[in-house]
Order: structure tokens, then sequence, then C-alpha cells
């Protein structure tokens, strides 16, 4: 389970988050929703320690994560698959997964194996440039990339980012099944709630940095004073 408390991080005079406090319980979806420059992409960058806090906690079960390097954060197990994906265009889909590879513990063959298992699609185009990929194709390496790392906690920036309703709802349904078979704490950053709000368990909603609901997913999507507020049109 991650625990973030009084989480506080500024950009120079620019105050991103503010005393923000969730919890994320361990094999959960939990949604992080909001407008663009809420805060959602500070949050992630913050708990994977791309980006120093100024104030406050995280921890991983009894592991204290705030102001820790991002290498030592990846070891305790979280994997984060940033927003626009992050592979690398030049390199084959096997070579992106092997660079992911190099922080696991398992075995590189068995880890490939499982990737492209899950994603059968990486496994026929193993040889092939990231470059050549679609959209969701990229999401699925971006995604095994991170897995193969095995880690415990994943943290997903706006993968709907770009991809096709139809594309999408697959994404979910991929998202939702991983944190079902493997007991995954999965924290899911997306703009776009009416999807993210379809599997998720659990949802925190940012407005200007701060913490305005915390709740069960189900009570955020019957709450339409709420989403009217802060989400817009949820479908
Ligand atoms: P988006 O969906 O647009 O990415 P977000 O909810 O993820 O929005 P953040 O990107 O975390 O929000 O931004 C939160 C605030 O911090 C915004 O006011 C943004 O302008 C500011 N901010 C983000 N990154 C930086 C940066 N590198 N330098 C200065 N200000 C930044």
């Amino acid at each position: 389970m991650i625990v973030v408390e009084e989480l506080s991080v500024s950009y120079g005079a620019v105050q991103a988050l503010r005393e923000v406090s969730f919890r994320a319980e361990t094999g959960v979806i939990t949604a992080v929703l909001g407008a663009n420059g809420a805060g959602k992409t500070t949050l992630l960058r913050t708990i994977s320690g791309l980006k120093e806090p100024a104030k406050g906690t995280i921890t991983l079960d009894e592991h204290s994560l705030a102001r820790q390097k991002p290498e030592n954060i990846a070891r305790l197990g979280v994997g984060h698959v940033p927003e626009g994906r992050g592979v690398i265009s030049e390199f084959t889909v096997e070579e992106n997964l092997r660079l992911g590879a190099m922080m696991a513990k398992v075995n590189l063959s068995d880890g490939l194996e499982e990737q492209y298992q899950r994603f059968p699609v990486l496994g026929e185009r193993r040889k092939q440039h990231a470059a050549k990929l679609s959209g969701g194709e990229r999401q699925m390496l971006a995604m095994a990339r991170a897995l193969i790392a095995q880690p415990s906690v994943l943290l997903l920036d706006e993968p709907s980012l770009g991809l096709a309703p139809q594309v999408t709802a697959q994404l979910m349904h991929t998202i939702r099944d991983l944190c079902a078979s493997k007991g995954l704490t999965v924290i899911l950053v997306e703009q776009n709630a009416s999807t993210a709000l379809r599997i998720a368990d659990h949802a925190v909603i940012l407005y200007l940095g701060r913490v305005v609901a915390n709740d069960a997913a189900s009570i955020i999507v019957a709450d339409e004073d709420l989403r009217q507020h802060y989400l817009g049109k949820v479908e």
C-alpha cells in the first residue's frame, strides 16, 4: 500500500501540490483525476522520485519513499509509465523491453516470455522499431517495459491519451486484469474521468493541487455536483 501524507511540491513560485493526502491500497486501482494543471503528473513524478517534495511523506509498506533516488524507488517495486509513453522509437520492441529488464531480478528470457504472453502483439513485433507501432501498441510496450521489472506498484500517467475509444477500452480491460491477477497497486492518472472511473475502485480528485474528493469510485460516480464541478461530463 502507498500512503501519501500532507505532500506539498513546488516548481519555484508555483505550488503544484498542497498538503495532498490519500492511500492507494494493495491490489486496487486508485484513479487520480482532475483538470489540466491539477497536479496529477507532479504527484506521480514525486512518488517515483523524479521530483523532490517540499513537505510531506510517501510510504510504500514500511519504506519511506520521499527524497529517495528514483533508482532506489524502482528497486523497491515502483514502476512508472510516463505520459507520452517514454518508449525509445529507434529501439526495437525487444530492445525496449531489455532496457526495462535492467532493474529486474527476474531471468530475462522468462520476463520477455511473460510480457509476450500478456501482450501477444508485442511478441509478433519484437524485431520492429517502436516508431512503427500504433498508439495503443506503444502504450502496451510502455506498460510491458515497466512490468518486466516485476513491480508491486504501477503508476500510469494518462494511458488513454490520444487513443481511439475502442483501443482505450481494451487497454483499461488489460489494466483491470493486471491488477486482479498480479495483486498490483495501481495509481491511474487520467484527465478522461469516465474512462478511469469505469475500472477504478477508488478515486482522488485534485483541483489546483489540493485533494477535493477522496472516496470509493462508485460514490464519486454517484455525486453529480462533484462530477459537474471538477470532472466535466462523466458518461
Ligand atoms: P496535465 O494534465 O496538463 O499534465 P497535471 O494535472 O498533470 O496536468 P501538472 O503537470 O502536475 O498537472 O502541473 C501542476 C502545476 O505545476 C501546473 O500549474 C503546472 O503549470 C506546473 N508545472 C508542472 N511542471 C512544471 C515545471 N517543470 N516547471 C514549472 N511549473 C510546472
